[in-house]
């Protein structure tokens, strides 16, 4: 029999506490703190975004733990690093190197958007370079400095470089699931399912994001959607903007408009990626090739590179990013951030959602009190207004959500996960909101224990 725990920042499995510092009641901030024979380790330090942002406070003795171990590169699990590095965590930093060297472009421009003094940002990329220690997928490391631990990194097919953490201490196994991506994820490998089933597992602390809903939708129906919309908006002859995480999000809908575009089902659509560290991330990808799954590696080996195609262009400059807008005819922006809480996609709102032509395709979940959330829920309202980056603006556009182009695994998805780890490890839920993770619990608990 499996318990699950929703909204619980608390468990204790056998001599071994777990803390969560955030992420407990939302889908941000993921913090998790290990304690066992007076050590500690923190999984991720992330940081919170939208209503939970003004709630979260990174804990006084975050920064008292002998390592951190990242599960992957997004800001919600990275983000609060350069605070511990400045009170004073000198400790190594775990990640698989995909994820460390997006964790680097990620805190890079963390500390451009906080305007903190050029000479202190390089400080503190220079002490994460310092910490920094890359782990190999499935190699089980014995040694923490320090600590009596042993731990294996999992693939979680949620971003390029995202792991589940197995860890052994105090003869407790447990995993922490980190963020876990739709099986069969384009670019992307599925999920690790294959745990030993030499021992049980005693604890998971896993992600609810989509703990109550089913995507519905398979990539391939995801492909012919995005031809549908993107169709459609194309008769209309205004920008089509998506706002996209820079990370996993941006790549993916680069590999469906590759799809689209070289199979001619979309033509003349010039394709913009308005967002720097979208393309940094995008070279990040393409530098680590070798994790790409089978069908994108095969893909490779014919010469065609799925991340690339005519009419897409790379827009670095904020000057060029203004003169997008003069565009005539249709044309995709990309822009970041994927929420609509900062970032280049603020302005291209700001002056193309009351314009009736434009398309505004969410590709992503929009957690409550971004600027995202507020203009899907005033979809399809009669003289709707929203606010964005402080300003009110009205609503013409029409507005699209891509929901099975998400990153996180849908309930199916993530009770497949579940079913797949052995014994009857007591389950704690997170990265969730609270009527997610509850719901998820419900309906895990109703169904037969897994084989
Ligand atoms: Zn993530």
């Amino acid at each position: 029999m499996r318990e699950l725990f929703p909204t619980t920042s608390q468990h204790r499995v056998g001599d071994v506490d777990i803390t969560l510092h955030g992420a407990s009641h939302s889908v941000t901030g993921s913090m998790t703190r290990v304690e066992f024979d007076g050590k500690a380790l923190l999984i991720d330090c992330g940081l919170g975004q939208g209503l939970e942002a003004s709630r979260f406070r990174v804990p006084d003795d975050a920064h008292k733990v002998d390592a951190i171990l990242f599960t992957h590169g997004h800001n919600d699990h990275v983000g609060s690093l350069p605070t511990l590095i400045e009170r004073g965590y000198v400790g190594p930093i775990l990640g698989t190197r995909a994820t460390l060297a997006i964790a680097q472009i990620v805190l890079a421009d963390g500390l451009r958007l906080q305007r903190v003094p050029r000479r202190d940002a390089e400080r503190l990329m220079q002490e994460f370079d310092r910490l920094a220690v890359p782990v190999a997928y499935d190699a089980l490391a014995d040694h923490i400095p320090n600590v009596a631990a042993r731990f294996a990194y999992r693939e979680a097919g949620h971003i390029l470089g995202s792991a589940s953490i197995e860890l052994v201490a105090k003869d407790k196994r447990m995993i922490f699931s980190g963020d876990l991506g739709r099986p069969d994820s384009p670019l992307l490998r599925t999920y690790f399912q294959a745990w030993s089933r030499n021992s049980n597992v005693d604890f998971v602390l896993m992600e609810s994001t989509y703990g109550d809903e089913c995507h519905a939708q398979s990539h391939d129906d995801v492909q012919r959607e995005l031809e549908r919309v993107l169709q459609r908006a194309m008769q209309l002859r205004g920008h089509i903007l998506v706002p996209a995480f820079a990370i996993g999000r941006t790549q993916t809908l680069l590999y469906h408009l590759n799809a689209l575009v070289e199979s001619g089902r979309v033509q003349h659509l010039p394709v913009a990626i308005d967002t720097p560290m979208g393309l940094a991330v995008t070279e990040t990808y393409d530098g680590f090739r070798s994790l790409f799954d089978r069908e994108a590696t095969d893909r490779i080996s014919r010469g065609d590179d799925p991340l690339q195609f005519d009419d897409l262009y790379a827009v670095n400059k904020s000057s060029d990013s203004l003169r997008l807008r003069d565009h005539a005819g249709p044309m995709l922006v990309i822009a970041g951030n994927g929420m609509c809480t900062g970032g280049r996609i603020v302005g291209h709102l700001q002056e193309l959602l009351p314009v009736e032509s434009t398309c505004v395709l969410f590709v992503g979940f929009q957690a409550p009190g971004t600027t995202g959330r507020a203009i899907q829920a005033a979809a399809g309202k009669h003289q709707a207004h929203v606010r964005v980056g402080g300003q009110e603006v009205a609503m013409r556009a029409h507005i699209e959500t891509l929901p099975g182009l998400s990153a996180h695994a849908d309930r199916d998805e993530l009770t497949a996960w579940l079913d797949a780890v052995p014994g009857s490890p007591r389950v704690g839920l997170h990265h969730g909101e609270p009527d997610a993770q509850r719901s998820f619990a419900q309906f895990y608990g109703s169904r037969p224990a897994p084989p």
